[in-house]
């Protein structure tokens, strides 16, 4: 089978290798959709922090079952890419998205950017009825899911989103779906654009919100984004940056305000946005802006990294 690997920043390398051999509690899969997100393009990049080469990249996953003792042949999944201990007291806690030795396929350890994989059945979901497209776009979906779980939104809540990469995007999409009034602030005006046109919000003019909800990873949008809060509110970061945040305490005492993380994503958020797939309310389409096939992949970081092909989401197909 094909795989290609990051053996050091800026190359990609295909290699032929053997499928891999599953063993009992895991199933065979083949990768049919591969989504192409800001970690990996960080990690090309040789700018993600805690990251090592060689590494296989891709985490979000559209996959095939091709051997399983759990799921039928041929069924389409996804998987959930966030291998957890099980035994710490987070994990004990039911916080396996961030497990104190959290393992997440494709960054700690090798992804999916190949054919073929072997994965634990218990981090396999099935798709029932999911396209592939849609199956790849679930992982992105659900961190933006568990971001707006963490908020814990009211209906008619004024929410501030910064951001508008896919993370931004797909927050504001179910910031609405769920009832909030959202505003979007985003430097980039063609990206701006999309959100305008595409997810009907507006730019940022109110001068404070009950939720601000960080998707950019930028110091210092992070760092403004603190008197964007109004009196008894809340900021959720999802984007994630190298350096320490400053903030006025005074400002943030005077507004009792709360300051959340959010990593990855849970069962929860996984089945929340499948759902959405399935009501429709949710289409991979208004997302998907570049598709790449087998023979484009060694090529793709240049193009998704080239401002002019103002890329949304990009996604490779292996399938023939
Ligand atoms: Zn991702
Ligand atoms: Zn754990």
């Amino acid at each position: 089978m094909q795989q290609w690997i990051c053996n050091q920043p800026g190359t990609l390398s295909l290699q032929e290798v053997e499928i891999p051999s599953r063993i009992p509690g895991f199933s065979l899969l083949r990768v049919r959709n591969i989504g192409i997100c800001g970690t990996d393009i960080h990690a090309f990049a040789g700018n993600q922090p805690f990251f090592s080469y060689p590494r296989i990249l891709g985490h979000e996953l559209a996959v095939e079952i091709v051997e399983s003792d759990t799921f039928e042949m041929g069924e389409l999944a996804t998987i959930i890419p966030y291998f957890n201990c099980t035994s710490c007291d987070v994990c004990a806690a039911r916080k396996p998205n961030c497990c104190e030795s959290l393992q997440v396929f494709g960054v700690h350890i090798d992804g999916g950017m190949r054919e073929y994989i072997v994965v634990e059945d218990r981090y396999i979901l099935p798709g029932k009825g999911l396209t592939a497209e849609e199956l790849a776009l679930v992982e992105p979906l659900s961190i933006a899911a568990h971001g707006l779980r963490r908020a814990a939104l009211k209906k008619g809540e004024k929410v501030l989103v910064m951001g508008a990469g896919p993370i931004g995007l797909f927050t504001i999409l179910l910031a609405k779906i769920q009832g909030a009034l959202v505003e979007v602030a985003e430097p980039n005006s063609s990206r701006l654009q999309f959100c305008v046109e595409n997810l009907g919000v507006s730019e940022a003019s109110a001068t404070a919100y009950s939720t601000v909800i960080d998707a950019t990873g930028n110091l210092n949008a992070i760092e403004s984004g603190f008197a964007k809060m109004a009196h008894g509110g809340k900021y959720v970061l999802i984007g994630l940056q190298k350096q320490a945040i400053s903030f006025s305490h005074p400002e943030f005492h005077k507004r009792e305000a709360t300051l959340m993380s959010s990593r990855n994503a849970t069962l929860e958020d996984f089945e929340y946005v499948m759902n959405l797939f399935r009501g429709e309310k949710v289409k991979a389409n208004q997302f998907i802006s570049h598709r790449f096939t087998k023979n484009q992949v060694p090529g793709i970081f240049t193009k998704i990294n080239d401002p002019s092909e103002q890329v949304i989401k990009a996604m490779i197909s292996l399938a023939e």
